[in-house]
């Protein structure tokens, strides 16, 4: 690999869309934009937090300098930090409601990989994640302007953008965070999951869209119960030791994790039926399904309003990924192993380019086409610039007093 400083240098001045960029976070008013904090860390993780800029121009001239590794979004203060304002309160105006999720969250459950790394069978913890989010925001919350992104190695951050969800104060973004995090308790605690016996329509819908996929996500690719590990942690799920006991000897006649989970299922639809103890754990099988399964939040990042959160089209220094806006409704077709690559977007350019040049003979027809359109970057800009639409249609809705 080239120098990945000589990289981003390219890489920021001739294919970052810092037009479209600009059009996003000034929300149709200079003002969100200058207000904004910006946070780069450089080359030997050098953090250089409180950045803010003029305009576009700034912004652009800043990266081409700094040439940052990472750049991190804050919130819209009050004013620009300065030392002419030294005694007034710096405060948070606005920022995008944000949903951070990583699949390291999901170790104790995936099997395929683990930390750092994901495949496509990992990813699929995403899709469902991205899918109970996007229609719960949506349908429960009524937001209408959402940007996914896949954060660039192991993981997707939602950006809610609606003005209302720009300038929710800190309760309410705990409160909203809360009514998404039904996986509560730390690493020690084995059944993470209680459900009330009346389910909430949010959790059935939920339910609803984990269903068709569970048994071919956890049970037989994440081999849910193919090991002795596997089983321990789901045994200590069962509601008391006489049931783990027959579990157990249950298990111990089959050979893998799907023979397991269909025998588990008979006796659970059997002790139902048959058993009051059982019947006081009616949603154990839903509980089951939402631990292995729903959406692991960091809910912390949601909380604050004034946490930075990774920027769009960064480029993560490690696997050289640019961390690019993908549609939620077509996530399960996003391949997180052919994201493009620093390295590869720009060889793209080069080819294309000579190839061009070979063919037409023309320099004049280079100088038309932007340089995403030709590299794999573009079907990423296509998501981006269609969020921007819509944003721009119901800005109008928006009622900016700022
Ligand atoms: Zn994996």
């Amino acid at each position: 690999m080239d120098n990945f400083t000589d990289l981003l240098k390219i890489y920021y001045s001739r294919l970052f869309p810092l037009d479209e960029y600009y059009k996003w976070l000034s929300y149709g008013d200079g003002n969100s934009f200058q207000l904004r904090e910006f946070s780069f860390t450089l080359d030997g993780d050098v953090y250089v937090r409180n950045q803010h800029f003029q305009d576009k121009d700034a912004l652009s001239r800043e990266l081409l300098k700094m040439v940052p590794i990472k750049i991190d979004i804050g919130a819209v203060f009050n004013v620009v930090p300065n030392r002419s304002i030294k005694s007034m309160k710096l405060e948070a105006m606005q920022r995008e409601l944000v949903f951070d999720i990583d699949l390291t969250d999901y170790d104790e459950v995936r099997t395929c990989c683990s930390g750092a790394d994901i495949c496509n069978k990992c990813w699929k913890y995403m899709v469902v994640a991205c899918k109970i989010l996007d229609v719960g925001l949506r349908e429960d919350f009524g937001f209408e302007n959402i940007l996914w992104v896949f954060s660039g190695r192991r993981g997707v951050h939602c950006w809610v953008c609606d003005l209302a969800a720009r300038c929710l104060d800190s309760a309410q973004r705990s409160a909203i965070g809360d009514y998404f995090q039904l996986i509560t308790g730390g690493a020690y605690t084995k059944k993470r999951v209680n459900l009330y016996n009346k389910i909430h329509p949010s959790v059935k819908r939920a339910l609803e869209m984990i269903n068709p996929i569970f048994v071919q996500l956890c049970v037989e690719e994440q081999n849910m119960l193919g090991t002795e590990e596997a089983m321990d942690n789901f045994l200590e799920l069962l509601p008391d030791e006489e049931s783990k006991k027959d579990v157990k000897q249950l298990f111990s006649k089959y050979t893998t994790s799907l023979q397991r989970w269909d025998a588990f299922t008979s006796y659970f639809n059997h002790q139902i039926q048959n058993s009051k103890k059982w019947r006081q754990n009616r949603n154990f099988l839903d509980e089951v399904m939402i631990q292995y399964c729903y959406p692991r939040l960091d809910i912390n990042v949601t909380k604050g309003l004034n946490h930075l959160l990774k920027s769009p089209f960064c480029v993560h220094p490690k696997t050289g990924k640019i961390s690019i806006p993908f549609n939620s409704k077509a996530a399960d077709k996003f391949d997180p192993t052919t994201v493009p690559t620093i390295n590869k977007v720009i060889e793209e350019i080069d080819d294309y380019d000579k190839k061009d040049k070979d063919d037409m003979n023309d320099t004049t027809n280079l100088k038309r086409i932007k340089d995403y359109k030709k590299t794999s970057l573009n079907k990423s800009l296509h998501v981006f610039r269609e969020f921007l639409h819509k944003l721009e249609t119901t800005k109008n809705v928006d009622n900016i007093t700022f």
